[in-house]
């Protein structure tokens, strides 16, 4: 978490693929041993335990008031530390542990338990289908997956936006309708100003043309953004105020939209483009990673 200062010592890891070994006595929603489940990037919440969360009452634990308790570097209910995925073995309350149906290949579902929830819940909160137009900034980890759900709810159009042409053809094959490249394409901002509905934003950086971003949207659109900047706001009034504009922003996906998403991906046939990467291989490939060599997603693979 940008907040807080690691707390050694730690196991990293918040997109966990692995087999059940053991399940308590008191887990509920059918969990077997031997199932093939996941684990995300929140690992509990108060569930509403002392009666006065409406988030987890209504099946947005990822939004407890109480605690949301993240998979590694956070504090569990019962005092223990959480360990994340880098491991041989992990251990987690039995409601945020997802099963993986049977048609999603382990490699695939990983990625999406973080990095799909978040372009997923947005996408599904904001309607996402027939009768949208749908932009998605940054073709990368987030991105190609917002690509590739989008089209596969049935968005009229999918618009993917990015600084350079390089990911053109990628982001064509992934269901994008159309592509924006902001340094290569001078007038792009007038030429498609209006002509979205929604636009979820994956950028990282307040470096960005964000006033440009906001005129793409239709009168009453809705900007949301789930890359989380560390280098200062992102709030520019003036145009969002000219149009009505609503902007959010989204923390990952709660366990049902989490389930909901691997039934589209399922049903849909949906492969997130991933590259699998030995575990002893990890401090490589997050190198690999910061330099931008990922297409889209690097999964470990405990050898
Ligand atoms: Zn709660």
């Amino acid at each position: 978490s940008p907040q807080r200062p690691t707390a050694y010592p730690c196991c990293v890891g918040h997109e966990i693929v692995g087999t059940a070994v053991r399940v308590g006595s008191k887990v509920s929603g059918g969990i077997q041993i031997g199932d093939r489940v996941g684990v995300g990037a929140q690992s509990e919440s108060c569930l509403g335990r002392r009666g006065d969360c409406e988030e987890c009452a209504s099946g947005q634990e990822n939004y407890c008031s109480k605690k949301v308790v993240g998979t590694y570097n956070s504090i569990h209910y019962d005092g223990s530390k959480s360990y994340g995925g880098y491991a041989r073995y992990h251990r987690v309350p039995g409601h945020f542990a997802i099963k993986i149906p049977s048609a999603i290949p382990s490699a695939d579902a990983a990625p999406m338990l973080c990095g799909g929830a978040t372009l997923y819940s947005p996408l599904k909160h904001n309607g996402c289908g027939p009768g949208k137009r749908v932009g998605i900034i940054g073709v990368g980890g987030l991105g190609h997956f917002g690509l590739l759900f989008a089209k596969a709810m049935g968005a009229d159009k999918v618009v993917a936006i990015s600084r350079k042409m390089g990911k053109k053809e990628d982001s064509l094959k992934m269901g994008a309708d159309l592509y924006i490249a902001t340094d290569d394409e001078p007038d792009w901002a007038t030429v498609n100003a209006r002509s979205l509905d929604l636009i979820v934003s994956t950028v990282s950086s307040t470096k960005m043309p964000f006033n440009d971003y906001l005129g793409l949207l239709k009168t009453g659109g809705s900007f949301v953004q789930v890359g989380l900047p560390e280098d200062g706001g992102l709030f520019a009034p003036v145009r969002s105020l000219m149009r009505r504009l609503k902007l959010q922003s989204s923390l990952v996906g709660s366990p049902n939209e989490i389930r909901e998403m691997f039934q589209l991906v399922s049903e849909k046939g949906i492969r997130p483009w991933v590259q699998e990467i030995p575990m002893k291989d990890a401090n490589k490939a997050i190198v690999d990673m910061e330099d931008g060599k990922a297409r889209y997603r690097y999964v470990l693979v405990n050898e």
